[in-house]
């Protein structure tokens, strides 16, 4: 993603590294918020993880 699909204002490199490291990013300009496909994958594998604790 290189620009913002709210406001269409263009991320930086360190941006968009920050986005790589962080699993999220925020926009400068427009304040929406975007995450990566791999954090929440994470989150939903840690969710059924916990439900399966929670069952045994
Ligand atoms: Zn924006």
């Amino acid at each position: 993603m290189k620009t913002c699909t709210q406001c269409n204002n263009k991320f930086t490199f360190i941006d968009r590294l920050k986005f790589l490291f962080n699993g999220h990013l925020k926009c400068t300009h427009c304040n929406a918020d975007y995450r990566s496909e791999a954090n929440i994958y994470r989150e939903y594998t840690f969710y059924y993880t916990y439900v399966e604790y929670i069952y045994i």
